[in-house]
């Protein structure tokens, strides 16, 4: 299924309840006022006297839908996937793959087991090197390196993700995968990604965990690149405190990731779906996803789009109601339709500028963001010294792994654009007057960031 584009008129128009008074920024709620204001970091009244605070995306929707799945698999009294008659976990993937337009969906246990499922499924090993951006969680480098291959990084661009023009100067003759990560919400630039990818004969895994229901001209993430990965760990879009999922529309793919997810098995439906499996199986592991967990995000699959919408319509009215101040420079992005307005960033200029914007919102008790959930992972202690459960491992025992370093001097673009950048976390449910606290906080603020 491809999400058909929206004009940006159309897109516009879904910012909805403050309608035409916020395409014009200066009318924007809160605006007026602010600019005169003194911040509360220099003796002012703080905007709110209790601070704004964000709450993870998807409990906040449970409702009778999840406890019905719930209840459904405790009376069933067969919590493991294969072995009652209608599985929730295979409900799941099949209304997950029909959601986001893939042929197939295997449910795992966590993003991570995802990962390392997906890296198994490309035939990643020792001696293969993976393009990772030196920004995005452990997991994309573990994964990695616990299929005993090398983690090559790349920088970042001001979009927050991989940049493109850092891919190709990093890609070798042992190079086999590229792993943008659409991180805090926004998405990597997929063409450019994509062009690179089949030029070099490259495997792309998208990494979506902070980015479920994020789209890149009209598709879903995680259906360009060859396999996608999602996490439904607590802090994501949609959750059942751990899961994940592997997505691709390649068959062969498909049956490896799942026989590695499943101790090298293949079993019904998907032995008919695939054909009886092309496959012999391999030594693997046991990810596979438990019916409790698959009830839930059943039900919070059906809320997917609206938590997505709400996000998208509170980012929207930020954003235009902080429009029009001099020099503001919002983050990048790729597909600014696609971007799933979980955060929304400015490029501060410098780290000082950032500094003091955090500082100051802090003051007006409405938390500003300095960007998060991933790790500058070259500088990482344990990454930079390249520490392993075995002193012989494949990763780093090769000329190319044992000459590799990492370490805070291999990615100095990549600091030095997260030092500069600063925002604030959207909450799904914040209402119009919690908005209009956010744009008065920044507006407020923003002068005196110069001060
Ligand atoms: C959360 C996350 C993961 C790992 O997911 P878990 O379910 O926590 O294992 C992988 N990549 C990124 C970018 C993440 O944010």
């Amino acid at each position: 299924m491809t999400v058909p584009t929206t004009s940006r008129r159309e897109f516009l128009a879904t910012i909805g309840a403050l309608g035409a008074a916020s395409l014009n920024a200066r009318t924007a709620p809160g605006a007026e006022a602010a600019d005169s204001e003194k911040p509360a970091i220099d003796g002012g009244a703080p905007v709110r006297s209790s601070p704004l605070r964000s709450r993870p995306y998807g409990p906040q929707f449970y409702d009778e839908v999840e406890r019905k799945e719930l209840l459904d698999v405790l009376d069933s009294k067969y919590p493991f996937r294969w072995w009652g008659g209608d599985s929730k976990v295979l409900q799941f993937e099949r209304a997950y793959a029909a959601h986001i337009g893939v042929k197939h969906a295997l449910a795992v246990t966590s993003g991570t087991t995802a990962l390392f499922t997906a890296m198994a499924a490309l035939e990643i090993g020792p001696g293969d090197e993976v393009i990772l951006p030196a920004w995005t969680w452990y997991a994309d480098y573990d994964a990695v390196v616990l299929c005993g291959a090398l983690p090559v990084f790349a920088e970042i661009d001001e979009s927050l993700a991989i940049a493109p023009d850092d891919i190709e100067t990093r890609i070798t003759p042992r190079t086999k995968a590229i792993v943008p990560s659409h991180l805090q919400g926004g998405v990597a630039d997929m063409d450019r990604i994509m062009a690179i990818a089949r030029k070099h004969n490259l495997r792309v895994v998208e990494d979506c965990a902070q980015c479920a229901g994020g789209r890149y001209k009209g598709k879903y993430v995680g259906a360009i690149g060859d396999i996608g990965i999602n996490s439904f760990q607590l802090s994501k879009t949609i959750t059942s405190g751990e899961g994940g999922a592997v997505v691709t529309n390649d068959a062969t793919l498909f049956e490896r990731a799942m026989r590695f997810h499943d101790v090298g098995s293949l079993r019904a439906p998907y032995t008919q779906q695939l054909n009886n499996g092309l496959l012999a199986a391999f030594a693997a592991c046991n990810f596979r996803m438990n019916e409790f967990t698959g009830a839930v995000l059943k039900g919070q699959l059906q809320k997917l789009e609206t938590i997505c919408a709400a996000l998208r319509k509170n980012a929207a009215v930020i954003r235009e109601g902080i429009a029009d101040l001099p020099g503001v420079k919002l983050r990048k992005t790729a597909d600014p339709e696609g971007d799933l307005g979980s955060v929304v960033f400015i490029d501060l200029g410098t780290r000082k500028r950032r500094d003091r914007f955090l500082r100051a919102m802090a003051a007006e008790g409405v938390p500003g963001a300095a960007p998060g959930g991933s790790i500058v992972l070259p500088a990482d202690p344990r990454i930079a010294n390249k520490v392993t459960i075995h002193p012989e491992w494949p990763s780093f025992n090769t000329p190319q792994g044992k000459a590799i370093r990492y370490g805070a001097e291999s990615c100095p673009r990549t600091i030095e654009i997260l030092g500069r950048t600063g925002g604030v976390v959207v909450d799904p449910k914040y209402s119009e007057s919690d908005l209009k606290d956010i744009v008065r906080a920044i507006r407020k603020v923003y002068r005196y960031l110069d001060s």
